[in-house]
């Protein structure tokens, strides 16, 4: 894995000295299935079951790179997965911090929640449900990330984003672009597109 982060480190996608530190500490492994064990390295998207996958690392490199999670921001992780993503934005924001890591699968949530006990943080909270409607209960947020292809733009998540904030969704429905929004002010949003991702889909309730 030391290798495949120095190779991201060179190709520009890890930039961040806090995140390069955060893939050091979080180690990928520690989120795959047992039989998956050993192959933490590859720079591809793994099965987790249920037709999910831990994200490409390329990817999350990517993603976090747009995001620019900061010591102590409040952030909403939608489709938290094995909960690789989670527990990398759980080192970034720090103990005064807070990740809400949102869910659809039970078994899957189960799945990231138990891997993310290696690691004994205290600033995770792990839900069950749609994350594509967020967490007004818990709105505003520095930060909102979602792990899992939309099909536009969820004003939901728009709304419960603080003024300053960042939202990165990726959007489409073959091959996704990686949105960054970036909310200016109430009112107005600037968004920046970067093509070329492929995720699994975003399964919204009506
Ligand atoms: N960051 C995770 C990505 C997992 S793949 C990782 O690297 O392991 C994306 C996840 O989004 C899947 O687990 C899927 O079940 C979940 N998902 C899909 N639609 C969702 C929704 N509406 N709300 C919450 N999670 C969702």
């Amino acid at each position: 894995m030391e290798e495949l982060i120095q190779q991201l480190i060179k190709q520009g996608y890890l930039k961040t000295p806090e995140i390069i530190d955060a893939f050091y500490k979080v180690k990928r492994r520690d989120f795959l299935p047992a039989h998956l064990m050993g192959e933490e390295s590859i720079n591809a998207p793994l099965p987790l079951g249920h037709g999910q996958t831990i994200s490409q690392p390329l990817t999350v490199a990517f993603m976090l790179e747009l995001l620019e999670p900061k010591q102590n921001n409040k952030i909403l992780d939608v489709g938290s997965g094995s909960g690789w993503q989670t527990a990398l934005l759980a080192e970034l924001v720090g103990e005064q911090g807070k990740i809400f890591a949102v869910e659809r699968i039970p078994a899957l949530k189960k799945f990231g929640e138990e891997n993310i006990k290696k690691y004994h943080f205290a600033n995770i909270q792990f839900l069950e449900g749609d994350g594509s409607k967020g967490l007004p209960q818990f709105a505003p947020f520095d930060r909102i990330v979602v792990a899992a292809a939309s099909n536009d733009i969820p004003q939901a998540l728009v709304d419960q984003l603080k003024v300053g904030g960042r939202l990165v969704i990726p959007v489409g429905k073959n091959r996704q672009d990686l949105v960054l929004i970036k909310k200016i002010n109430k009112q107005e949003v600037i968004e920046t597109r970067y093509p070329g991702f492929a995720f699994v889909p975003l399964i919204t309730e009506s």
